[in-house]
């Protein structure tokens, strides 16, 4: 069968296929975290002492002794035994989007040859993956690839099922045996001690006598995009590099919003259900679920959690939306942009800080001192979007993500941050020093008051902005679907920190002259607000005025690619920042750094292989087929005496040729090596590398829209958004 005939076989095999048995879910109660081994467990597995030890760690992730790591190792084991779990796995987070794993069995054999189990303390606390093949950006030479993996207790243990058996997973940091971190765990970790820190010196200076460990909180919410597997197995683009790297605008797309919260597909909903079943299972709180924009896009939303733990869950989330989806004969596609001209994938990420004695720090409240709390938290967001925007910029800097962001959809490429009219009029007023100095505190507790009604009005809300305040939390849109919320959370939580203390720093000298507390923080805010409240943007963010205002008026950065965005971390700036906040040393900045260029030099290395390949092998032979096709009709019209138009095939043979030269360009720019450095390679990727990609895929997609329908061997765009 030939590939063109076996896409009209896929069409024949989904319209025919007989629907999955839909099975009753479960009620939640049942089945709710019942592979995770939580609190609740161990309360019941421990002794007292053990317990009381453990939650601590958890809580306040102090160290647990050794007797006590015994102790929790013996219980997880006989849990995860009784689970039917064989294996146990340090899972971590390398410095890729990625999550990893090294599966070891509690089988041992004893002195007598016996099988019997092991597990103790120290097997729970540190694995040793042979960690080489991960990239390090240079921290460890091969010859000394120890990695050590470490048990995070913050985070907790579960079962990981699998077709064959199931897998005791055990949360981990990964750490070079230098000390260096090697994975996003690690910094994660440290970015919140350091916000921790910061946030705790600003609320005792304003007089809050118990102030709790602060944390901060995320909530993401996933786009992802779902095509039959026998579409996608189809097409090489799809299967290697996640996104189509060809394929013609279908006659509809999206102008109706006809799919937006529409009825979901019941195909979808039974993934859905099945989806939701398993997070249930591993104890995440999967709470949205819709349609999105786009036909055959969805999107699905976990309630809340600790950062800490969001961010494992959404590696898992999405490890669980992939699987089951093969289950389901269908592949979820987690691209940033997998369909050209139709509406990419994000992950809004919903950020906020608090702690059990002042609650959510980004939340206006209802006291004057709440108020001032929360102005000053929301000033310290506005100064690191402000000073660090380059640097969330390129947190959320990937090849795909790339598509979404310098292009001319979702969040702009330039950071700025929405607060809302209100809070934004507060701001204003702040900076210009209408409230200054007030000793009328009725005139200030008034104005502050008023954030109150208007503030939790999640109505106002501006879709075209990289960063809004949404009433109780900031949420970051310009994250890519296919990222792990690490790096943002790290970006967002040290540039807080670093906020943070620089407004303790002022406040201090502040009250140490004035004991008003409302004056001294106003005083502060006007200063942060003369500085740094250019980022504070209430407009379009998609419109040209902005871009030009930004930049121009504003001096905020527009950074459309990753190769424009990633070398800022090069820069003193960021490196300060985060060696003075404990969060990298400048030697793991200049890792991260390497190891995001060589992701995106090498993905779009792969894309521009497959371009080129495709063009060559399925998307040329196709062209000449339909010539061939056609110079067969003309010989036979022309003994007939008929003269055929020979327009099209014109259009054909020069299209085809117009692809070839420019699959040619590509090739050659391929083979170039000689980069004076990281930087210029990347803009030789983004530049000329992507130019010709985009040059070989315009002719393509217009000889789609000539070559005869069944002789077009590629799933067409219509097939793969439309049939479910
Ligand atoms: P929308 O689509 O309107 O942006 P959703 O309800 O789909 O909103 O998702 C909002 C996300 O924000 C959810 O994951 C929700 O749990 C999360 N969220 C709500 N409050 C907070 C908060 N204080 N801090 C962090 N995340 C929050
Ligand atoms: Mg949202």
């Amino acid at each position: 069968m030939s590939l063109n005939e076996s896409r009209a076989a896929a069409v024949f095999t989904i319209t025919n296929r007989e629907a999955t048995p839909v099975s009753k879910p479960e009620s939640l109660d049942k089945i709710w975290a019942t592979d995770v081994f939580t609190l609740v467990k161990m309360e019941e597995a421990l002794s007292k002492t053990a317990f009381k030890a453990m939650k601590k760690t958890m809580q306040t992730g102090e160290p647990l002794d050794p007797a006590t790591a015994d102790d929790v190792a013996a219980a997880m084991k006989a849990w995860a035994l009784s689970k039917g779990a064989n294996y146990f796995a340090h899972v971590f987070y390398p410095m890729t989007a990625g999550t990893a794993e090294k599966h070891d069995s509690f089988i041992v054999s004893d002195a007598s040859g016996r099988a019997v189990t092991e597990f103790d303390g120290g097997l729970l606390v540190k694995g040793e993956p042979d960690g080489s093949s991960f990239p390090n950006g240079g921290i460890r030479q091969t010859n000394a690839a120890r990695g050590y993996t470490y048990w995070d207790p913050t985070s907790p243990a579960y079962i990981l099922e699998t077709d064959n058996g199931a897998t005791l997973c055990i949360p981990s940091v990964f750490v070079s045996w230098t000390g260096e971190a090697l994975d996003k765990k690690v910094p994660l970790l440290r970015s919140n001690k350091a916000m921790n820190e910061a946030g705790t010196k600003v609320l005792t200076l304003m007089g809050e006598g118990s102030v709790a460990p602060l944390n901060s909180s995320c909530g993401a919410e996933q786009e992802y995009f779902l095509v039959d597997s026998n579409f996608a197995n189809m097409r090489p683009d799809l299967l290697l590099a996640g996104r189509t790297l060809f394929g013609a605008a279908p006659a509809k797309g999206q102008e109706f919003d006809d799919h937006y919260f529409g009825a979901i597909p019941q195909r979808v909903q039974q993934y859905m259900e099945d989806v939701e079943e398993r997070l249930y299972k591993l104890g995440i709180p999967a709470k949205t679920r819709h349609n999105e924009v786009a036909p055959g896009q969805f999107e699905i939303a976990p309630y809340y959690e600790a950062a800490n733990v969001a961010a494992d869950h959404q590696q898992m989330l999405m490890t669980v939306l992939k699987n089951t989806a093969k289950k389901h004969g269908m592949t979820c596609l987690l691209h940033e942009k997998p369909f050209a001209g139709i509406n990419g994938s994000g992950k809004h990420v919903n950020w906020s800080v608090g702690n059990s004695t002042q609650g959510n720090l980004l939340d206006p409240g209802s006291s004057p001192s709440e108020n001032l709390n929360f102005l000053l938290f929301c000033g310290a967001v506005i100064r690191g979007v402000h000073k660090y925007g380059p640097l969330l910029r390129a947190v959320i800097a990937s090849a795909g993500n790339d598509h979404r962001l310098g292009a001319n959809e979702a969040p702009p490429a330039i950071l700025s941050v929405y607060l809302g009219s209100e809070i934004e009029g507060i701001f204003e007023q702040i900076k210009k020093g209408s409230l200054d100095g007030a000793t009328d505190t009725e005139m200030m507790d008034l104005d502050l008051s008023q954030i109150i009604p208007f503030a939790k009005d999640t109505g106002d809300r501006n879709r075209t902005s990289p960063f809004a305040f949404t009433g109780n939390r900031f949420e970051f849109r310009a994250v890519g679907s296919e990222q792990s919320v690490s790096g943002p959370l790290i970006a967002m939580n040290t540039m807080l920190a670093d906020s943070l203390e620089w407004i303790a720093e002022k406040l201090e000298a502040e009250l140490a002259n004035n004991d008003d507390k409302s004056s001294a923080v106003v005083a502060v805010l006007k200063e942060l607000m003369e500085e740094h409240g250019n980022a504070v943007f209430g407009g379009d963010g998609y419109s040209a005025e902005w871009h030009k205002m930004a930049v121009e008026e504003r001096g905020l950065k527009n950074l459309p690619t990753t190769a424009d965005a990633l070398p800022c971390m090069n820069e003193d700036y960021i490196k300060d920042l985060f060696a003075n906040t404990g969060v990298l040393s400048n030697i793991e900045v200049a890792s991260r750094y390497e190891v995001y260029a060589e992701i995106y030099i090498n993905s779009i290395a792969v894309e521009a292989k497959l371009v080129s390949d495709m063009a060559k092998t399925t998307i040329y032979p196709a062209a000449m087929g339909y010539l061939a096709s056609l110079a067969d009709t003309n010989a036979g019209l022309s003994e007939m005496g008929i003269a055929m138009d020979a327009t099209v095939a014109k259009d054909v043979a020069g299209l085809s040729g117009d692809m070839m030269a420019s699959v040619a360009k590509l090739n050659e720019a391929m083979a170039k090596e000689d980069f004076a450095s990281t930087d210029e390679h990347m803009q030789f990727c983004a530049q000329d590398i992507r130019g010709y990609m985009d040059d070989v895929r315009a002719a393509a997609d217009a000889l789609e829209m000539e070559v005869a329908d069944e002789l077009w061997p590629l799933p067409k765009y219509a097939e793969m958004l439309f049939i479910k």
